[in-house]
Formats: C-alpha cells, sequence, structure tokens
C-alpha cells in the first residue's frame, strides 16, 4: 500500500509528555502503516480526511462489533443515504432495519437523534472538537476522540481496547484494568507525535489487530520490539492486566413461533423503548424483565394453540446477561388467524433473516429444520 510521508522521518512528540515515552518510535509505526494498514471503505490517509459523516458512521457501527461484519452495513447505509441529511431524513423503521442483524439497537437509535441533530440544527456539519462531539447522542469519549481525531486531525486522545493492548504492554502497565484506562490514555497523549495525527490512532489499531494481537502477539518480528517492555521480557501475553470478571447473570424465556397456513409467521414490533426497541420480533416473554414475575411458560403464548418447545433452547448473550430461550413452535393448519391481545402490533409475515436482530435470526433458524 504506497504511502510515501516525508513528515514520518522527523518525529516530534506531543509536548505535554508526562511519562518516559522516549523509545517509543512513531516512525517505525507509519513505516508498518504504509505497508500494511488495511484499506477500509471509510478511510483516507494523511494528509487527505475522511468525511466526517463516514468516519462517525463507522465508529458507531464499530462500537462492540468487529470490522469484517461492520463493512457491508457502511456501505449500504452510504449508499442509500450518502450523507448526514439524507439519513436524518430517513424514517427511524427503516434505519432500524437496516441496522438489523448489528446489534446493539440503542446505538440506531441514537444515529438517528445524532444525524439529526447535525443535519437540522448544526446545518449538516459535525463539530470537530471533542466536547461539541459528546453533545452528540450515543457518543462518549473514545468515539469522540476517534472522529475529531480521524476526520478533522486534532490532536485527541484515542484509546480503544486494541491501542489499550499495545501500550499496556510497551510499558508493561500492571494496574488492571479499568483502573487503568487513565494512566494508558496518558501514555497515549504523551507518545502521541505531532505528524499525521488522523493516522496515529489508526495506525495502532491496524498494528494491535494485525502484530500486536491478544493470543498471539509477534514480538520476534515486531517493529516497535525495541521499545516494548513487555516484549523484551517475554511476558506479552501476561499485558493487559484485567481485573477478573465476574460471570454474567443467567436470564430465561420463550419465543414463540407461529406459522400460518401458507408458511408465514407471526411478528410483533418490539416496544421503542428497551431490548432490542423497536425491532420487528418474534413474541416472546420472560427474557427482557418487561414482566418480572412471568415464569416464561406456554401459557404466556399469544394464542391457545397446540405449541411444541423444541429440545434446544437457542443461546445469546447480551452485554449485561446470558440468555437461554426456549422456542415453541406451532403451525395453523385451518387458515383461519386467531384472536391475538390486545395492543399487540403483531403482523403475519413472511420471515426473512435480515429483517430481524441476531437473537431472532437465532430462534428462526432453530425452528427451520422443523419447519421448512
Ligand atoms: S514486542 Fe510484542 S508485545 Fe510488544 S508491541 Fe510488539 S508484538 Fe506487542
Amino acid at each position: 500500500m504506497p504511502n510515501n510521508h516525508a513528515d514520518t522521518q522527523m518525529v516530534t512528540h506531543n509536548s505535554d509528555i508526562s511519562v518516559n515515552d522516549s523509545a517509543f518510535d512513531p516512525v517505525a509505526l507509519f513505516a508498518w502503516y504504509d505497508r500494511h494498514g488495511r484499506d477500509l471503505p471509510w478511510r483516507h490517509r494523511w494528509p487527505a480526511l475522511a468525511p466526517a459523516y463516514h468516519v462517525w458512521l463507522s465508529e458507531i457501527m464499530l462500537q462492540q462489533t468487529v470490522v469484517a461484519t461492520v463493512i457491508p452495513y457502511f456501505l449500504d447505509f452510504t449508499r442509500r443515504w450518502p450523507d448526514v441529511t439524507a439519513l436524518a431524513s430517513a424514517p427511524l423503521d427503516d434505519v432500524l432495519a437496516a441496522w438489523a442483524g448489528l446489534g446493539y439497537y440503542a446505538r440506531a437509535r441514537n444515529l438517528h437523534k445524532a444525524a439529526n441533530k447535525v443535519a437540522f440544527e448544526l446545518g449538516g456539519i459535525f463539530p470537530a472538537d471533542v466536547g461539541g462531539l459528546r453533545d452528540l447522542p450515543g457518543i462518549g469519549p473514545y468515539t469522540a476522540g476517534a472522529i475529531s481525531a480521524i476526520a478533522f486531525g486534532q490532536h485527541s486522545t484515542v484509546v480503544d481496547g486494541n491501542i489499550e493492548r499495545v501500550l499496556a504492554r510497551q510499558y508493561a502497565v500492571t494496574t488492571p484494568l479499568p483502573a487503568a484506562k487513565v494512566e494508558i490514555s496518558a501514555i497515549y497523549a504523551a507518545i502521541r507525535p505531532d505528524q499525521r495525527p488522523s493516522d496515529f490512532p489508526q495506525a495502532l489499531m491496524d498494528f494491535a489487530n494485525a502484530v500486536c494481537t491478544v493470543k498471539a502477539p509477534g514480538c520476534s518480528s515486531c517493529p516497535l520490539a525495541t521499545s516494548c517492555i513487555a516484549g523484551r521480557q517475554g511476558t506479552a501475553a501476561s499485558f493487559p492486566v484485567k481485573t477478573a470478571k465476574k460471570p454474567k447473570p443467567a436470564r430465561r424465556g420463550i419465543a414463540f413461533v407461529a406459522f400460518d397456513a401458507e408458511g408465514r409467521c407471526l411478528l410483533v414490533k418490539r416496544p421503542d423503548k428497551g431490548l432490542l426497541g423497536g425491532m420487528l420480533a418474534f413474541p416472546s416473554v420472560g427474557w427482557d424483565h418487561r414482566a418480572p414475575d412471568s415464569v416464561a411458560s406456554l401459557d404466556d403464548a399469544p394464542f391457545a394453540a397446540d405449541w411444541v418447545i423444541l429440545d434446544d433452547p437457542v443461546q445469546h448473550v447480551f452485554t449485561h446477561f446470558a440468555l437461554d430461550m426456549q422456542v415453541a413452535v406451532t403451525r395453523l393448519d385451518t387458515g383461519i388467524s386467531p384472536d391475538l391481545p390486545d395492543g399487540i402490533d403483531a403482523n403475519w409475515v413472511t420471515p426473512r433473516a435480515a429483517d430481524l436482530p441476531s437473537l431472532m435470526r437465532k430462534v428462526l433458524k432453530a425452528v427451520q429444520p422443523h419447519y421448512p
């Protein structure tokens, strides 16, 4: 990947240095990045800066989601909605449907809110500074730093989990995460060069992803080995130090999959607020604590029928709990739709995995061998 930047040969550091950073070599990092950095659809190389709309969209999609999953969603979003005003003008339901499968759906609702704010209150222009960006829905300190550095070339602090790992190893940070975040941010600010501010965090992320990996760091051929304490000590695998995680609490629930005589399924639109808010889903109970007293049994079915519970529950992990979802299935052969409870926003539709959130895709997959 050709990229010749004369300024990589003479790199100066941010003057506010609070750690001993004399050994860290941004020139070596940039040289590695110029040869091995990923070409991503939202990425530009210094001195070109990527459009803020693209950087923002990709950063929101990348929260909790890997690059390979994000790429087709990013391309689809930017094809449908080429700029922030187009996205803001789209109905929220269209945005949620396009987001289906990416998970963490609050992100999509915040994305739409933030697009509205930028398009209709800020004249279609994203703020360049961290403070202004943090005023937008769904943008925390990391995302604000990333957008201001990558889209605007600002010298902000950008520390995600990948950068944390590289710096914790380089400086053998023994404080466990998450307490170490402050220390690692200070290291980042101290070693951040003045040159190529948009490339620096992206180079570190790619380097972490390709060389300083979680399980098999390539210390023997690492271009940053000279400055790396953990690499020299052979202790890379011990960093970053993490506070032991508590196991996630377990929840149970039942999803009800009803087929009509034409092979359509009963799908509901979930309430806008809460888990899988606003998404299409099979009727389900017990797991989302909307009815905490429910014991999640067949008595909770949306209508009386011959329900059969499949042997194997579907398993799904949310950020704050692990779910065992039983799947109850029935087929109505009469051609007569049953009465549904009042207030339920439901329709008989041919289910398409692409329209469903990940949990409900798993439910659909579980029933298909039995009810193709
Ligand atoms: S020497 Fe090893 S631990 Fe250190 S930065 Fe390189 S790959 Fe990572």
